[in-house]
């Protein structure tokens, strides 16, 4: 059975083309589709809008349009800002992060430790956050690179990311932020954040899947991760996405204009989703409550329930939610950033992430709380470990 109607919760996994975005997008595919590094006017012509693009994605992040290049994806643009301060700075071979990054950026460091690249990823507390003294004195003479993210994809926790810019630059260490869940949802200055490094994914801002950016400091040195012809001022080969390009210059333009959307109509739905949960369903715990968080991210633990048992009940009737990070789903592993918080398996496994977005309504919100509240009352009520009477849990002996 297919419900007719799709309620989605999952905004920080991949969000809805917009509308305005597809129609911008459209004449590039048809009529439009020279190649922007021709001689000839039909496909010269076209360079003009993705200058456009790129002036809009560098406005969004208080850039210079020549320190933005446009790369695949998310993940291309973490991998590169590392693998460039590892190149460029041949006697530096250490790199630092946190445990509670993206697979984009953990993974391409452990294959960075199998070419002998040293890597230290700095724990957090119960509340997703990392200890400032604890970064600066694990920056070591030979750190290329410090990659944190702005805000993290599973529990929305902020991180003061200008701080630690201050710290690193103290330091004269390169610094770069994975801020693809932060864009479009809180404002972003790469000069207020002091960072060299910064990367986008466009489709977690309402534009299509594959194409990112990358920006660089204009002061910092860069080497190219993809290597070819002399596209983006030689740092990344490959004729360029016009239409995705075209799509992504539209998205930010929409972001900057629906931010403070973001930022109260988002935000109220979000509350009024975790304040529901919380007085409706006994032993429920949101994760990184007391942390700084984006607007529109939920991470709800529910006890003794299994989450992707959730769900599947969820999905009966049409509602879209995660239990982590989409790029992990599939791997039985508990969730390693709720691990990193100090959540037992058990817990983690329990967790759930809401995420929403400026498209969701009241009545979807409320709809999401009654069939939580129904579905955690009957997944318990077969748990050996939860006895549950109307209205209450109690623990089981054990
Ligand atoms: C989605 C995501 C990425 C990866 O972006 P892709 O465009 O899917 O490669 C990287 N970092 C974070 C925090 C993300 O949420």
């Amino acid at each position: 059975m297919t419900p007719s109607k799709v309620y989605y919760f999952d905004n920080n996994a991949t969000t809805r083309v917009a509308p305005e975005v597809l129609q911008a997008m459209l004449p590039f595919f048809t009529e439009q589709w020279g190649n922007p590094s021709s001689a000839y006017s039909f496909g010269s012509g076209i360079a003009q809008y993705v200058a456009y693009a790129r002036r809009k994605l560098a406005a969004l992040i208080n850039a210079d349009p020549r320190e933005v290049i446009f790369t695949s994806c998310g993940t291309e643009s973490d991998n590169a800002a590392i693998y460039s301060a590892l190149q460029t700075q041949p006697g530096k071979r250490h790199v630092l992060t946190t445990t509670v990054e993206h697979s984009a950026i953990l993974n391409y460091c452990r294959s960075l430790e199998k070419q002998g690249v040293e890597t230290t990823y700095l724990p957090v507390d119960a509340q997703g956050l990392l200890d400032l003294e604890q970064l600066e004195r694990a920056i070591r003479p030979d750190t290329a690179v410090v990659s944190i993210m702005f805000a993290n994809n599973e529990t929305g926790v902020i991180f003061p990311i200008a701080e630690m810019g201050a710290i690193c630059r103290k330091h004269g260490v390169l610094f770069h932020t994975d801020a693809v869940q932060a864009a479009g949802k809180v404002p972003l200055d790469v000069r207020a954040l002091g960072v060299n490094f910064l990367s986008l994914s466009a489709h977690k801002l309402n534009a299509p899947k594959g194409i990112g950016i990358l920006f660089i400091d204009k002061q910092t040195k860069f080497q190219p991760f993809v290597v070819g012809g002399h596209q983006e001022r030689n740092r990344r080969g490959g004729t360029e996405n016009v239409p995705y390009v075209v799509g992504f210059g539209r998205a930010a333009e929409l972001a900057m204009s629906r931010i403070d959307e973001e930022q109260t109509h988002v935000r109220e739905l979000r509350d009024l989703l975790e304040t529901t949960l919380l007085q409706t369903i006994p032993d429920s715990r949101v994760n990184g409550v007391q942390s700084p968080r984006l607007p529109n991210t939920v991470s709800i633990s529910f006890d003794f329930v299994e989450a992707e048992a959730l769900l599947m009940l969820l999905d009966q009737v049409g509602i879209c939610a995660s239990t982590g990070s989409a790029c992990t789903t599939g791997s039985l592993d508990p969730s390693h950033v709720l691990a990193a918080m100090g959540l037992t398996p058990a817990q983690a496994r329990s967790s759930l992430r809401l995420s929403l977005s400026v498209d969701n309504t009241e009545e979807e919100v409320l709809f999401l709380a009654e069939h939580l509240r129904q579905s955690v009352q009957r997944l318990r009520s077969f748990s050996p470990l939860a006895k549950t009477t109307p209205g209450k849990v109690a623990i089981a002996a054990h």
